[in-house]
């Protein structure tokens, strides 16, 4: 900002687009989510990041058997999950596993290779309730897809939460930092990742480092984003990489997730639920998954 307290136009990230869900689809029985991407055909906008699906919020009925996804295996990159509303339970071919609740973050590196089960918490299904979470894919260089795998519990109490200025709502660093707080996450390559609650009438601006793609979804409510762009519930706003502000001003109490990372530039080679740089290391990944190389749950 100036001494105005404006901000210089060459600053404001340019916007690429508002998308809709591209896709809307059921992982396992239990979580029933809609793409923002790749199904938008965002793939270079969006780098390091390789997918977003938004699950529910939906509610689930009492049941003794938990609902989710069963063992299946992942390589090249990361999944990471917040969850909103619900319980998660998680186990992998590492031996880690873990719970997560509202404001909880799962932060799984696949790397080299991992397999694992994703299911809705036993306690949680018995009772029944809400379901409301993301899955975000983070890519990782080519340096690091066979590094070893990983798993980082982030729980709502090791995540930073900056109340912002005038009551105007909270902002939790989950990864990268705002305004000098740093989030708890592990990354391999520079990224941001915040849980915004924007209330009402409000706003806020974010100083994103430079030269990132960065993109924010509205979870719920509905937000004008520099002045000129509007999103509303599961719409995502996708920027451009110049520049390093974006202004957030919230037309309904809003939950908004803002991304930005350092672009990869690398080929992308993407079978389901591996992404490598090329088609042989999609056969190799299948390969070794087959071979048991890459673990099974105890
Ligand atoms: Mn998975």
């Amino acid at each position: 900002m100036n001494q105005q307290g404006t901000i210089a136009t060459s600053a404001i990230k340019d916007i690429v687009g508002v998308y809709q869900p591209g896709s809307a689809y059921m992982v396992g029985d239990g979580f029933p989510v809609r793409n923002l991407f790749p199904s938008n055909e965002l793939d270079r906008e969006v780098s390091p990041f390789l997918m977003l699906d938004y699950a529910g919020p939906q509610h689930f009925p009492p049941t003794d058997h938990p609902r989710g996804v069963g063992e299946h295996p992942h390589r090249g990159f990361e999944t990471v999950t917040i969850v909103y509303e619900g319980v998660v339970a998680h186990r992998d071919s590492t031996g880690s596993g873990g719970v997560i609740g509202p404001g909880d973050v799962q932060w799984m590196t696949a790397a080299s290779g991992i397999v694992h089960e994703e299911f809705h918490e036993k306690e949680f299904a018995k009772k029944g309730g809400t379901l409301h979470a993301i899955q975000l894919w983070v890519n990782l260089p080519k340096a690091s897809k066979m590094s070893a795998p990983g798993y980082q519990t982030i729980l709502n109490g090791d995540i930073p939460a900056i109340e912002l200025e005038g009551g105007a709502g909270r902002l939790r660093v989950i990864a990268g930092s705002f305004r000098g707080r740093k989030g708890p996450a592990h990354t391999f390559t520079p990224v941001e990742l915040y849980d915004l609650q924007l209330n009402k009438g409000q706003h806020v601006q974010l100083d994103l480092p430079g030269g990132q793609n960065s993109s924010i979804l509205v979870l719920q409510g509905r937000a004008t984003v520099n002045g000129s762009r509007e999103a509303g519930e599961a719409e995502l706003i996708v920027f451009k990489r110049n520049g390093s502000v974006v202004t957030v001003e919230a037309r309904e109490d809003s939950r908004i997730l803002v991304m930005s990372g350092e672009p990869i530039e690398e080929p992308i080679a993407r079978y389901g639920p591996f992404v490598m740089n090329t088609k042989a290391e999609l056969i190799q990944a299948v390969q070794d998954y087959q071979a048991g190389k890459m673990g099974h749950l105890s």
